[in-house]
């Protein structure tokens, strides 16, 4: 939990709630904030969702995508998605399969469902999408931050809105040394933060903490000397500026791979597609049936038991076309793909989840990033197969 509400903060409810950092004068803090809108205002991102600061719809589902997703892959969705979904009544009325194909290749497809999810909601009890953060916080997969951004940039509430990205930069400014992701270092990024904030503009505020944060107080190599606030900040006096913040995430924790055999059974013209259950990765997405594989040399007797699991009989020599691998934040995916003609079983399929799909149709399905690349893969193949 990063956010805290702005809010007047003596020593004694620091002292309550476990903070000890100290009230900033109120001179620095008009000095801060004067500097950093300034260099706002001078310095913006000309980002699509800064075209519809009023609507709440609009921040809200660019504050969604924006959840683990970088500004500039995010652009290019939001206005195919807004194109797509204008209002939250569009949003609600549409198909989960159409949401999900506007989504595809974004990742975190729950971010998907769950707007999908809030919107039918507000329309069920006729309502927009709300502007506070008490109201925001109701809806399915909105955390503090979200929230804390969307009712201050479209409902003018004064709250702090503070991811890692904010927090860097005030742990630097304030030469912070707690571990910022411990909930000491937390509590003082936030309380530092909501006494920042100023009455007006706190939405273009906490932006532009976000837009120097992107583009001069870097995660590393920060550029002190073209930074507004250089001359008030603790880590640039100090040469901290690049040991700042302290985190004890774990960062270069152990990236645990896993292995799955990708059978894609080709029928005639058609190939058989799975959809994924509902909750957990890639939820409701469809891919080409796969299974874990524990070692390399286990993959054709796994393609094997893959196809019993899916009531095919193989008819042909599979062939190996080849490794996608995807990366997760922790994860390391490796899809050993293999295409291999293949009849039903005996009487047809009642595998839940199974489809066989054309080219065609497989292309207008929602599919993860990773099996689309498998089948970009296995394309020439699959296509040899067909013919
Ligand atoms: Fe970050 Fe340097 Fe600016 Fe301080 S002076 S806020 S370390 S870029």
């Amino acid at each position: 939990m990063w956010n805290a509400p702005a809010r007047k903060v003596t020593q004694t409810t620091r002292r309550r709630a476990g903070t000890t950092s100290a009230i900033i004068p109120s001179r620095r803090r008009a000095d801060v904030r004067r500097r950093l809108l300034r260099w706002y205002d001078r310095h913006r991102r000309d980002l699509p969702w800064r075209r519809r600061v009023d609507d709440p719809y609009a921040q809200w589902v660019a504050e969604v995508m924006l959840q683990q997703t970088r500004v500039g892959t995010v652009a290019e969705y939001y206005e195919r998605f807004l194109h797509r979904f204008p209002d939250v009544c569009a949003l609600a009325s549409a198909r989960r399969e159409d949401v999900l194909k506007y989504w595809e290749g974004l990742g975190y497809y729950k971010r998907a469902l769950h707007l999908h999810q809030a919107a039918r909601q507000l329309r069920h009890s006729d309502r927009t999408v709300p502007s506070t953060v008490v109201e925001l916080r109701r809806m399915p997969g909105v955390g503090e931050y979200t929230a804390a951004a969307v009712a201050s940039i479209a409902g003018g509430e004064r709250v702090a809105a503070v991811d890692g990205n904010v927090a860097r930069v005030i742990a630097r400014l304030f030469g912070v040394e707690d571990d910022v992701l411990s909930p000491t270092g937390k509590a003082r990024v936030c309380d530092l933060a909501s006494q920042l904030l100023p009455a007006k503009r706190p939405g273009d505020f906490n932006q532009a903490w976000m837009d120097l944060g992107s583009a001069v107080c870097t995660p590393k190599s920060p550029e002190c000397r073209r930074c507004p606030l250089r001359s008030v900040c603790r880590a640039s006096a100090t040469g901290q500026a690049e040991s700042l913040p302290v985190r004890g995430d774990g960062r270069r924790s152990q990236t645990h791979e896993v292995s799955s055999v990708v059978g894609i059974f080709v029928r005639g013209r058609t190939m058989l597609a799975s959809r994924r259950p509902e909750g957990g990765l890639w939820s409701g997405l469809w891919e080409f049936p796969n299974v874990e594989v524990k070692n390399r040399s286990a993959q054709a007797r796994t393609l094997r038991r893959l196809a019993q699991q899916c009531e095919v009989a193989l008819v042909s020599r599979s062939r190996r076309v080849g490794v996608v691998s995807h990366q997760l934040t922790h994860r390391l995916f490796k899809f050993h793909v293999y295409v291999v003609a293949a009849e039903p079983n005996g009487a047809p399929s009642q595998t839940a989840g199974l489809r066989w799909v054309s080219v065609q149709a497989f292309a207008r399905l929602p599919v993860s990033t990773a099996h689309r690349r498998a089948f970009q893969t296995a394309q020439e193949t699959i296509s040899a197969l067909m013919r």
